[in-house]
């Protein structure tokens, strides 16, 4: 039995069924005036919030909000979360569907880009909302692998004997019950070529209470093995929690990995991405990749320009150990892989 925290897996008092992390997700700010009064912020810069709510709800876990700074509207975890007008301009070249995930559908809910990985996206549902997410207008309803109880998800991956690994994505697929993820890893056991399974969430970091028990039972069980990637932007936003449960992760049998975008405002600067890859080292997480943003329709004010972010990437080299160093890369329509940026 591993237990993150002493309290993981445990019930508040009064409930009897409910999971801790699910209150705690249930419990999440989605109203812009909570967030700028509980933040002490500017009031003007609820209308903004409101509006652009609209289109892509605003939606943080109070465990997430505790690490911004009180009073500072630039804060780069608030920032991530903050509905603001730039989100509503119009900047051509910024699409609904950047990474082409509409054209690569395998049926199912399976995207299948790459060779033998095929990703699934297991659910809509995130933890947070993160306003650069470039599956911001994804459609959800039409294209989960949950939809056919997951039957539809498998024998695709079924058919495909050059498949090893399996890629659940959403959406954030640790908003599954243990029960669901159960239910399709059972069914992935029966599928021999299939190797490995990798989880994409963000959960470890603005839900920490998500590594109960129950779950990591369930990832201890599996038969086949696991990597899980994490995704931290900034070093603030890894916490004691935060470490506490990437090490019960790892007990449980897992290989951690992050993986950042570089956000203008966030983290663009050599000190922020050094002592991200610091602190995700000290949790036992190794720096995998650091995203180009994807140019998805507002999010354009994110974004860091390809010679900066080059210069950025060269001076986090000449400060970190190799292995400490992620590879800077962005996604192209059609390529066969995630690209390195290079110079021109
Ligand atoms: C990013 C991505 C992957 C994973 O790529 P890796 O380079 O293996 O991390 C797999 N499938 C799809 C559809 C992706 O977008
Ligand atoms: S899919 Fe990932 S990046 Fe997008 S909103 Fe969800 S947690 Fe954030």
């Amino acid at each position: 039995m591993i237990a993150a925290t002493p309290s993981a897996g445990q019930l508040q008092p009064g409930s009897t069924s409910v999971p801790r992390w699910q209150q705690e997700l249930a419990n999440a700010i989605s109203d812009p005036r909570e967030l700028c009064e509980v933040l002490d912020l500017d009031p003007s810069l609820i209308a903004p919030a409101l509006e652009s709510a609209r289109g892509f709800p605003l939606k943080v876990p109070r465990r997430f909000v505790a690490k911004m700074r009180k009073g500072d509207p630039k804060d780069p975890l608030l920032l991530q979360v903050l509905p603001v007008s730039a989100e509503m301009a119009f900047v051509p070249g910024f699409e609904l569907d950047p990474v082409g995930d509409l054209q690569s559908r395998a049926g199912a809910g399976v995207l299948h880009k790459y060779h033998g990985r095929a990703l699934a996206i297991a659910t809509g549902a995130c933890a947070i909302h993160c306003r650069y997410c470039f599956r911001r207008h994804f459609p959800y309803d039409e294209e989960s692998a949950l939809r056919s109880g997951w039957s539809r998800a498998i024998a695709a991956l079924q058919a495909d004997a050059t498949l090893s690994e399996v890629i659940l994505s959403g959406g954030d697929p640790l908003s599954l019950s243990d029960r669901r993820l159960r239910e399709l890893t059972d069914k992935l056991a029966c599928i021999p070529h299939i190797r490995r399974l990798r989880i994409h969430t963000r959960y470890p970091v603005v839900l920490p209470a998500r590594i109960d028990e129950e779950l990591l039972n369930w990832l201890q069980s599996l038969p086949i093995q696991r990597v899980i990637v994490i995704h931290a932007n900034h070093p603030r936003e890894i916490d004691e929690e935060v470490i506490a449960g990437c090490r019960a992760l790892a007990a449980a049998g897992a290989t951690l990995l992050n993986q950042s975008v570089l956000l203008a405002g966030v983290n663009d600067s050599p000190d922020t991405l050094a002592e991200l890859s610091e602190a995700l080292f000290a949790a036992g997480v190794l720096p995998y990749y650091l995203h180009m943003l994807d140019r998805v329709q507002g999010a354009a004010h994110f974004e860091v320009p390809i010679e900066r972010a080059l210069a950025l990437h060269e001076a986090l080299a000449a400060r970190l150990p190799g292995y400490l160093l992620p590879r800077l890369v962005r996604e192209i329509p059609g390529a066969p892989a995630k690209r390195p940026v290079v110079a021109v």
